[in-house]
């Protein structure tokens, strides 16, 4: 298979994830494209999820093309209804879940009294509420298999603060709070439930004019990570990872 994104063509042998379904939200492009594309080429059948109809169809194109099964949702994440017919969408079309990637995020930046509640609501919704909904719709499936991975994407913003960040870090600090405690509860039944907190990463998220692209991570070093926590060693729980570029900026 030759790659058509070369943000990620690390080259992956064998096919780990064969027979195995994941969900990856927020993969019209970015990250979870390129997350999409690394769990594809270990052999998984992928859903993915985005609102706009069209970037979604083509980047599901493109997959296709590379030979991979894939099952394109239009899906607002913000709506619950519209989570529970996504995961249930791709039960039925794709086979049980067993790797769920909640990537889909929003950034919104600026000082808090500037910003309005809608705002908050949005990108509360979007990088929190959403992983919580769509986590607690595959849990109670992944318990009855008796293994999964729920792996989320989160930030180094969730272990900082700076000025202009306060909605954005709300939603990734508490983001991290509900990852260890979902953890937790599910590790008992052989689920691993992660986070994934990169630096900053060359995508449409958030302008990075000035910054040596070298000082940048790319979409593939994040789906490289992920891809580590799929095929990690049977009886180990690889529970955080944080990923910088090797150069500072
Ligand atoms: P991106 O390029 O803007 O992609 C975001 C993806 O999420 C798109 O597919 C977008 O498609 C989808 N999405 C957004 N809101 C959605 C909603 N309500 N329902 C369904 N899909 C939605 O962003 P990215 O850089 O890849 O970021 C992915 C994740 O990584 C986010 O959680 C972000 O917080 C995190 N992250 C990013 C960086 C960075 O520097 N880029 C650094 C650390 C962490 P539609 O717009 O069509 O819905």
């Amino acid at each position: 298979m030759s790659s058509k994104f070369p943000e990620d063509a690390t080259p992956v042998a064998g096919l780990a994830l064969s027979k195995k379904t994941a969900l990856v939200t927020g993969a019209s492009r970015g990250i979870g494209r390129a997350v999409a594309a690394r769990l594809g080429r270990l052999g998984a059948s992928l859903a993915i999820c985005a609102r706009s109809r069209g970037e979604l169809e083509r980047t599901a194109e493109s997959l296709r093309n590379e030979g991979m099964r894939v099952l394109p949702i239009v899906a607002d994440l913000t709506r619950a209804d519209e989570i529970q017919q996504m995961i249930e969408q791709t039960c039925t079309q794709l086979g049980e879940i067993e790797i769920l990637v909640n990537n889909a995020g929003v950034g919104l930046f600026g000082p808090f009294h500037e910003r309005s509640e809608s705002e908050w609501d949005a990108v509360l919704d979007t990088n929190l509420k959403s992983v919580f909904l769509a986590s607690r719709a595959v849990a109670s499936r992944m318990i009855r298999l008796g293994r999964g991975h729920i792996i989320n994407i989160s930030s180094l913003a969730s272990k900082s603060a700076f000025p202009g960040g306060a909605i954005y870090c709300a939603s990734k600090w508490g983001l991290m709070g509900l990852t260890a405690c979902m953890a937790e509860e599910l590790r008992s039944h052989g689920i691993r439930v992660s986070v994934v907190c990169p630096g900053s990463v060359a995508t449409d998220f958030s302008p990075h004019s000035g910054r040596d692209p070298a000082t940048l991570l790319q979409p593939g070093d994040v789906a490289y990570a992920v891809a580590m926590l799929v095929t990690q060693s049977p009886q180990s729980f690889i529970s955080e990872v944080d990923v910088r570029p090797l150069r500072k900026a």
